[in-house]
């Protein structure tokens, strides 16, 4: 039976006087399709920043109605307006938090791999934070994340040369997907530059130095919870690459399930569809699954749950996606999913988009392989677009990522290449 995480201990989401952005700027609310350049929407992408003209009002809006029609007592509620743009520099993004009773999805370029901050009025919520390229640098995250949310930390949290911030910013929770370096090589530097509150991980054991840097970042986190699916051992102790890391008094450690409901703020929370702590031959199949409840907007965030092996989408569902169809029919019913394993064979099976059936599909991916494989497969691009999704992917421009401008360190493939979506009130 579901629970609800009424004691948890959500915050409020700290912006005072000192939330002015850098250089004192502030910027305004999103509307790409009223705000004047450089805000790009869809179609205009390949333009930008060449062309830097205003997008056709109407083309970069998705009508959800369809969707929320179907859903009982959506029907008489004023369908959301979902907007989305290219952040391919810092200027792109908003740098201060969303109005009240709207929200923000951001698909943040990391190369290979993963990274997806939820930004409400009165919360944050960071799923994953890590890459696969070697030339990539955990900085990437952490320059995106200020350059949103705020200067947090110390000056391991910038650049060289760039002045040290002076206060703390915090983030309400974040989430380790499953323990794959893609997914989590930058998270203990978040947690080292942020106050974070409530850490999420399938709590599956894996002796790599990644992995014990995370935890021991954990460890660190004074006054947060660490929730894991994992039961809690009676030493509080966990041996990664021989190193013992106990959990101290001062983090309050907790076990979850699937159906565990959490509060984020107003009008929104989030459910956990999957919740494994079983040694897996493949992390992947650990991954943390969670719907996110945005008003009337949803997005399923699946980390790198699959079907099996690499497969065409028309293959029987199987693993984590069948286990999620069978078990939360309604909570995998999306308005916005994050493709699952990177836009990989081994995941989408068409049953499962059916279920899903997106209007928005988030893929992330980079040059690095994946067995031999870059992703995404076109076939899963193509299912995607059968069910009606449009795909924002991160992978547009690696390679040919101006040096300067862009999100983060000047190498790697990243940075120019994120997006951000926006939730808010209909008309
Ligand atoms: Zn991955
Ligand atoms: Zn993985």
């Amino acid at each position: 039976m579901a629970r609800l995480f009424a004691n948890s201990r959500r915050s409020v989401h700290r912006r005072g006087p000192t939330a002015t952005r850098r250089g004192g700027r502030r910027r305004g609310t999103i509307d790409p399709c009223d705000a004047s350049p450089p805000w790009s929407c869809r179609g205009s992408r390949s333009a930008w920043p060449a062309a830097r003209r205003r997008p056709a009002r109407g083309r970069c809006h998705r009508d959800l109605r369809r969707r929320l029609r179907r859903r009982p007592g959506a029907a008489l509620a004023a369908a959301p307006r979902v907007t989305w743009a290219r952040v391919a520099e810092p200027d792109d993004l908003p740098g201060a938090p969303p109005p009240a009773g709207s929200w923000r999805v951001h698909l943040i370029d990391v190369g290979t791999g993963l990274s997806i901050l939820i930004e409400g009025p009165d919360f944050t919520l960071l799923y994953d934070a890590g890459t696969n390229d070697p030339d990539e640098r955990p900085l990437r995250v952490v320059a995106y994340l200020e350059a949103e949310l705020g200067p947090s930390g110390d000056g391991l949290c910038v650049a060289k040369g760039e002045p040290a911030p002076t206060g703390r910013r915090t983030i309400d929770h974040v989430v380790l997907s499953h323990p794959h370096q893609d997914h989590a090589s930058a998270l203990d530097l978040v947690l080292h530059c942020f106050d974070v509150h409530d850490v999420w991980d399938a709590g599956r054991p894996y002796d790599r130095v990644f992995y014990r840097e995370f935890v021991r970042a954990v460890a660190r986190e004074a006054g947060a919870t660490y929730h894991t699916a994992a039961p809690v051992p009676a030493d509080r102790t966990v041996t990664i690459k021989g190193e013992a890391i106990t959990i101290p008094a001062d983090v309050t450690w907790r076990t979850f399930s699937e159906g565990d409901v959490v509060p984020l703020g107003a009008d929104a929370r989030f459910t956990l569809l999957h919740a494994e702590a079983k040694a897996h031959p493949d992390p992947n199949q650990n991954s943390v699954v969670i719907s996110v409840v945005l008003g009337a907007t949803r997005v399923l965030l699946t980390g790198d749950a699959e079907s099996g092996k690499r497969a065409d989408p028309d293959a029987p569902l199987g693993d984590v996606e069948a286990h999620l169809v069978a078990r939360f029919p309604d909570e995998v019913d999306a308005d916005i999913l994050q493709v699952g394993h990177h836009g990989s064979k081994t995941s989408s099976r068409r049953a499962f988009l059916d279920a899903v059936s997106p209007s928005l599909a988030l893929v992330s991916a980079g040059p690095r392989t994946y067995a031999g494989k870059r992703l995404p497969d076109p076939e899963v691009i193509e299912a995607l677009e059968a069910v009606g999704a449009t795909v924002l992917r991160t992978d547009a421009h690696d390679g040919a990522c101006p040096a300067t401008r862009r999100l983060g360190p000047p190498t790697g493939p990243g940075g120019c290449d994120s997006y951000v979506v926006t939730i808010a009130p209909g008309p």
